[in-house]
């Protein structure tokens, strides 16, 4: 098998840390920026940083369509928080005019946690992954409000909220597994894209 070609939108976030843990799992990756980049890869890893940003830069670059297509095309994607919110089909505070990529039939809200909580890190259970604890940290994450029925629910915390999602070829988190050297999501990405051939 050739190895994978993968893409990180390097618009804004933690770019490095996504590139560093897929080339750590062996994957050949491409900084995404503009179009002819975005049209090398075969799958698409969106990183924690700011949405609101994320999504200006990617309509400058001329990145939402092109994104948007290969989304309806089943091209794998991995969005950790900032990029879980990308991948909403439904926003609830956001700012004026912000639009997201979509793909994921939830409702996320941004900013979800209350300002003492902003930033922690929790041990979860998530069966897909195998049994060993998902360390999680969560910066100023979204959570994902509503699962419609074409998505499906990955991982919660203790309370209830939801804040890992899938949907066919599309994964979505609110914490940042790029941050605590968690690679199992990353190398599902892989897994994904290398399925496709
Ligand atoms: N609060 C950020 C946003 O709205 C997400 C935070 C993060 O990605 N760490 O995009």
């Amino acid at each position: 098998m050739t190895t994978a070609r993968v893409g990180v939108l390097a618009l804004q976030g933690d770019v490095r840390e996504h590139v560093a843990l897929l080339e750590h799992l062996g994957a050949d990756v491409v900084r995404v920026r503009r179009p002819e980049e975005f049209a090398q890869v075969h799958g698409l890893a969106l990183p924690g940083g700011e949405s609101t940003v994320i999504d200006k830069l990617s309509r400058q670059f001329e990145l939402q369509h092109p994104i948007r297509a290969a989304i309806r095309e089943g091209m794998p994607m991995l969005g950790t928080c900032a990029g879980l919110i990308m991948l909403s089909d439904g926003l609830i505070d956001g700012i004026a005019g912000q639009q997201t990529f979509g793909g994921l039939d939830v409702l996320t809200r941004r900013n979800a946690f209350g300002r003492q909580t902003e930033s922690f890190e929790a041990a979860l259970d998530i069966p897909a992954l195998g049994t060993a604890p998902v360390r999680a940290a969560f910066i100023r994450g979204p959570v994902v409000e509503d699962v419609g029925t074409d998505a499906v629910t990955l991982a919660s915390l203790p309370d209830g909220r939801v804040v890992a999602v899938e949907q066919g070829n599309l994964m979505g988190i609110s914490f940042h597994p790029e941050l605590t050297g968690e690679a199992r999501f990353h190398q599902r990405f892989l897994d994904r894209v290398a399925a496709r051939g």
